[in-house]
């Protein structure tokens, strides 16, 4: 299995459909971080799935060439706001290989950022569509998309090195933006992984919830921008841009 996963990834790489767009420069060993992340093949329920999906596909994806791997971090090295979602979605990131892109809930999100100042154009359709983020990146506890969009925990511990490297590799980060409960759990593992104290009971989520742990990045919470919150209104334009104004708060002021 693991012979011809490397064979597949490099004629994939020779017919230069491997080109990883995620980080926008950046460290050689980010770069390298991020190769090696999309050839990462250890949950065999996540890599059957993110397979399934792209040979069966969508009849309006039909004609596409899915990504069907890991799809890295995204956006400015040198960021201070970083966001943390949740996992590809099936026909969204795993078809496109980036970060919310070419999906409603990349449309929602893209849209709010570029309206903070944090991304160059609005639109997200495709992973060479000319989309920068400026002084923001993206990443998620899970690479790969799950069935029904939820990871296994288990799913969710094998992938945590991939954004604890990541996160390493920020060197600038001073807000972490959670995009929904499990992006706030990772988030507050991560800090126990480098030795941060949570306290217990844990800072609870919740849409605008703010937690200063000393010696982390502050940690902010949104409602995720899955359709299911930004169809029933859960969560509205409005008041992602309300977060998103508290993050440049926190950036400009502390
Ligand atoms: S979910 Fe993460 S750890 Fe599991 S196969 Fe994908 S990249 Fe690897």
């Amino acid at each position: 299995m693991a012979a011809r996963a490397g064979a597949e990834l490099r004629a994939a790489s020779a017919r230069g459909t491997l080109r990883i767009v995620g980080a926008q420069g950046g460290s050689r060993a980010l770069r390298d971080l991020q190769s090696r992340m999309v050839a990462c093949r250890a949950c065999p329920r996540l890599v059957a799935w993110r397979e399934e999906v792209a040979r069966v596909k969508v009849r309006r994806f039909s004609e596409h060439t899915y990504w069907a791997r890991p799809v890295p971090g995204l956006g400015d090295p040198a960021a201070r706001l970083v966001l943390i979602g949740l996992a590809p979605a099936a026909h969204g990131g795993n078809r496109t290989g980036r970060m919310f892109t070419g999906d409603r809930s990349g449309d929602f999100l893209f849209a709010a950022l570029h309206r903070a100042g944090f991304a160059n154009q609005p639109q997200s359709v495709h992973r060479h569509d000319g989309l920068r983020l400026r002084d923001a990146f993206i990443v998620a506890p899970c690479r790969c998309a799950p069935p029904a969009n939820v990871p296994r925990p288990d799913e969710l511990r094998r992938c945590s090195s991939w954004m604890d490297g990541e996160l390493a590799l920020l060197p600038r980060a001073r807000v972490l933006l959670a995009l929904g409960a499990v992006g706030w759990d990772a988030a507050l593992q991560h800090f126990g992984r480098r030795g941060i104290p949570v306290p217990r009971p844990r800072p609870r989520f919740g849409h605008g919830a703010l937690a200063r742990l000393p010696g982390a990045p502050a940690l902010l919470g949104s409602y995720h921008v899955s359709q299911q919150n930004t169809q029933t209104g859960k969560l509205t334009p409005r008041m992602l841009d309300e977060v998103l104004a508290l993050a440049r708060q926190l950036l400009t002021h502390g």
